[in-house]
């Protein structure tokens, strides 16, 4: 069966930014993504640019699109308007999240008043309103979380509440999706996973984004991540090294679908499909 592929993209702050997403989706088109996600800003911060760059995205390429939504600093009824939205511009798919507070993911989060708490009742609306609805999912642990087993009631709350997919937070060792695969079965939760894969570019930024996000960045993988940080090509070689084979076990576990965080470029992406052989 043909592995489905999707990217992701975030909005742009401005117009040379624009100018680089178009070209990397242009330069994607070519792997025939099955979808292309984009994220909402922290705060709320880019709910116009989500909605007019996934609009445009299916508009101008004709491929599906999921757009985010965060609860942060939004009332329900708010949420419900972002939501008609999306719905006016064709957008039918969401990615629906909690979000972080300003203090970031491991700081106390602020509700807001007549807002909602948890990524499940953003699910709920989204799901009521018709949309086809996705969810976070966390394979070394949301870093809130006190345990495994939280996440995975987390998981099932947004599940039962109308999720029909999770895409995953990025990581680097196939046992963490294993474990997580085997839990989710445990709990008969019906969802599709889809891992996040994350081919590093920036060893700053992967440091960063892995304190941020929960990810365990295994030992000998950061060691040979550091040992290249000054070097930019060698560091982006060894990014699609790496998540070349992390791909590829994936793949041979039976996992179906591959979901690639490009940061708005192109190349490491195209080069790791164009490894696996799996998309012409
Ligand atoms: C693929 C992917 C895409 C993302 N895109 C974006 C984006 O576009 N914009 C953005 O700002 N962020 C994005 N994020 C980050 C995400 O918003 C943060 O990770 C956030 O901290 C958690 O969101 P969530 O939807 O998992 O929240 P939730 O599912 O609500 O979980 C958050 C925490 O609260 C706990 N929790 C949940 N429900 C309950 C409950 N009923 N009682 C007690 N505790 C509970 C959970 O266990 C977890 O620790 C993305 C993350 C991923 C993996």
């Amino acid at each position: 069966m043909r592995t489905q592929v999707s990217i992701e993209f975030f909005p742009p702050k401005d117009e040379l930014g624009e100018e680089k997403l178009w070209s990397a989706l242009a330069q994607l088109s070519d792997i025939s993504p099955d979808f292309v996600s984009v994220t909402y800003g922290a705060g709320g911060s880019t709910r116009d640019r989500t909605l007019r760059i996934t609009s445009e995205i299916t508009a101008r390429t004709g491929i599906a699109t999921v757009a985010h939504l965060t609860c942060v600093g939004a009332t329900r009824a708010e949420l419900r308007t972002i939501l008609e939205q999306y719905q006016s511009a064709g957008i039918s798919r969401v990615l629906a999240l909690r979000g972080d507070p300003p203090s970031g993911p491991r700081g106390e989060w602020i509700s807001t008043p007549e807002g909602l708490n948890h990524a499940h009742e953003l699910v709920h609306l989204a799901a009521s309103m018709g949309f086809e609805v996705g969810v976070a999912v966390f394979p070394d642990g949301h870093p809130a979380s006190k345990s495994k087993d939280e996440d995975i009631e987390t998981l099932k709350r947004k599940v039962d509440n109308g999720a029909s997919f999770a895409i995953s937070q990025f990581f680097f060792d196939v046992q963490s999706w294993q474990r997580l695969m085997m839990e989710v079965d445990r709990a008969q939760i019906k969802v599709r996973l889809i891992p996040g894969i994350m081919p590093v570019t920036n060893v700053k930024q992967l440091i960063r984004f892995a304190e941020l996000s929960g990810t365990e960045i295994p030992h000998s993988i950061r060691q040979r991540f550091e040992a290249v940080a000054d070097d930019s090509t060698a560091v982006a070689r060894l990014g699609v090294e790496v998540a070349t084979a992390l791909c590829q076990e994936l793949l041979d576990i039976g996992v179906g679908a591959l979901h690639f965080f490009t940061l708005n470029s192109s190349p490491a992406t195209r080069e790791v499909v164009a490894n696996l052989g799996i998309h012409s």
